[in-house]
């Protein structure tokens, strides 16, 4: 297998195989994100794509149950050669489970549903997707590149399809100023559409992205560790569901997973009691790369 810069996974994905698909992403604009900043995009040869999957197969064998295609939004790949390498791959492995690629609104919108309903027959299982939040003016200002509505019908198209959907929401990405506005509308538009998991993450600055200069400069206030809680708890207080919420990422301040709605009320209880605790006690919300 030959990989390029780097490999950027999801952390469900960690005991998955990984092919590069493509490198670096198609979008590359998003203000919070630097993973691949310096990376021209480009779509693997599908020939590579095979030839590393077939090195994959004679290095490993042939028990590989789950394979994710990196680098950002591979659902961008041609569909015919998005097949043929999922294709390929429930060749060389007979007992897969399960394959997926990230995939945004943006990206999503350029697939027809017979598309989908393609990739799926082919083994596409699910599509990891950074909505990040469900208000508007959030998702114009960290230039997502897709509205709200825009994610409502491409989550449906997707779900309608069979592929299941894992979709991300960044909590604190709208900022003090936002916060609450982002919380009600990542509620509602993750209820109208209903992916199969939310995933939570906190965001953190990085150092040389547009919204890091944003905080130096003083245009951006982040949330602390307890508006960060509260923030959390105003989405979840929203969610309807069902999804199965799931906070598996070292930037959160709240460690809550479980099924919306049934799980809702203990998930809520535990904030509370999270929001007792001091705020000295948490790490530092810019801690890490600032
Ligand atoms: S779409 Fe994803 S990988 Fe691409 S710039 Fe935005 S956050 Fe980064």
């Amino acid at each position: 297998m030959r990989y390029e810069g780097t490999v950027y996974r999801p952390p469900s994905e960690a005991n998955s195989l990984l092919i590069q698909a493509t490198i670096g992403c198609p979008h590359n604009k998003c203000t919070f994100c630097k993973m691949y900043k310096r990376t021209k995009f480009r779509i693997r040869p599908v020939a590579d794509i095979k030839e590393d999957l077939l090195t994959a197969r004679d290095y490993y064998g042939d028990l590989v149950q789950t394979i994710f295609f990196p680098d950002g939004n591979t659902i961008v790949m041609k569909t015919d050669q998005l097949a043929e390498i999922l294709n390929y791959a429930r060749e060389l492995f007979p007992f897969l489970k399960r394959m997926t690629v990230y995939g945004s609104a943006k990206i999503l919108k350029l697939k027809k549903p017979e598309e989908l309903r393609l990739l799926k027959e082919a083994g596409l299982t699910r599509i990891h997707s950074g909505m990040e939040s469900g208000d508007d003016e959030v998702l114009s200002r960290i230039l997502k590149g897709f509205t709200a509505s825009e994610m409502i019908e491409e989550g449906l198209k997707v779900r309608e399809a069979g592929i299941e959907l894992s979709e991300y929401i960044l909590i604190g990405i709208g900022g003090r100023e936002r916060t609450r506005e982002h919380a009600l509308e990542s509620a509602r538009v993750l209820n109208a559409f209903t992916p199969d998991f939310v995933r939570l993450r906190t965001f953190i600055p990085y150092n040389g992205t547009p919204l890091a200069d944003d905080i130096q400069q003083g245009r951006f206030q982040m949330l602390s560790p307890h508006e960060a809680l509260k923030e959390t708890r105003l989405l979840i207080t929203h969610l309807e569901g069902p999804f199965e919420l799931l906070s598996d990422h070292f930037s959160n301040f709240a460690w809550v997973n479980g099924r919306i709605p049934e799980d809702k009320s203990t998930i809520l209880e535990t904030l509370d009691q999270l929001l007792e605790i001091p705020e000295k006690e948490f790490r530092k919300a810019d801690s890490h790369y600032l």
